[in-house]
């Protein structure tokens, strides 16, 4: 199947590891121009290298901090003035902190709101009128699968990703008649470099393996195992692509059958 991605335009945004990354790859492997961001400049530029060396497009790195409306407005108009559209934004920042509900106070919530909510919010609304002026395009948001199931110690992802999910119902609803689809896609335990050093860290304490720890939190999975972030991006990637063009408003889960909710 052909995604219809040659020489289109991706933004996606914490993409310099984990499943940003991965998704970057993956729209630079079908052919369209890629545009990452992230705080950390050295990895961000490294990233972006070498998605550039293995593929034939274009890969504009932009630092920036998803949590920051300046950096958000930054980054889309950049992507602007550099490719002059945009066809795919695919937003993602790094994951609220765990913890419990007695765990935070106001600030801490504040923090999250801007991280988890805000930074879609902002994407959203920064890159809608772009893609109505071009005819259309897709906008794909990274939460979790606690959008389907509260995850233990995990109140501010539980919370906050049901608010973007809302939200994702609202707008497809409103930018669908300018030809703008949007949706959710909800990874489950996928090995990223966090969850790999969150195994070793598990492993050293428990006195087992990587492989071991990981196979623990595979076990909750129908598949009973992790995914790789491969699984996570070739779906994402569908999702954001004009071959998925009736799906709008909508959650793809990619959890590997955790999720018991339909
Ligand atoms: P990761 O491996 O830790 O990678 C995070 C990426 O985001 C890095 O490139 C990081 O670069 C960037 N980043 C972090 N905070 C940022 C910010 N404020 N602004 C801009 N870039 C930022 O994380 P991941 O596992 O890919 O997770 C991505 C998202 O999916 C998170 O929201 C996570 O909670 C969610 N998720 C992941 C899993 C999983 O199993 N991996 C499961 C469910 C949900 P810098 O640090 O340089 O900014």
């Amino acid at each position: 199947m052909d995604l219809q991605l040659k020489d289109k335009v991706a933004v996606v945004m914490a993409a310099s590891k984990g499943l940003g990354a991965a998704t970057a790859r993956v729209f630079a492997e079908e052919g369209a121009h890629v545009v990452i961001s992230a705080r950390n400049a050295q990895a961000l530029h490294a990233t972006a290298q070498d998605i550039a060396r293995c593929t034939d497009v274009r890969v504009l790195p932009v630092v920036a901090d998803s949590s920051k409306a300046a950096d958000i407005a930054r980054l889309i108009d950049t992507a602007v003035r550099t490719f002059g559209r945009i066809d795919a934004l695919v937003a993602n920042a790094g994951g609220p902190p765990a913890g419990r509900f007695i765990d935070f106070d106001d600030a801490a919530w504040h923090n999250a709101i801007e991280l988890t909510l805000m930074s879609t919010v902002r994407a959203a609304r920064a890159v809608i009128p772009v893609m109505q002026q071009q005819g259309g395009g897709s906008i794909t948001f990274i939460t979790s699968v606690s959008v389907k199931h509260a995850l233990d110690n995990l109140v501010f992802s539980n919370s906050l990703r049901l608010a973007v999910a809302g939200m994702v119902k609202t707008l497809a609803r409103e930018v669908g008649p300018d030809n703008i689809r949007v949706n959710l896609i909800c990874p489950g335990y996928t090995a990223t470099d966090r969850i790999l050093e969150l195994a070793a860290a598990h492993a050293r304490r428990n006195g087992t393996t990587v492989e071991a720890e990981l196979a623990k939190s595979g076990a909750h999975t129908a598949l009973g195992r992790v995914a790789s972030v491969e699984e996570f991006a070739r779906p994402c990637v569908f999702l954001a692509s004009p071959a998925a063009s009736y799906i709008t408003g909508t959650a793809l889960v990619v959890d590997g059958g955790q999720s018991r909710s339909l």
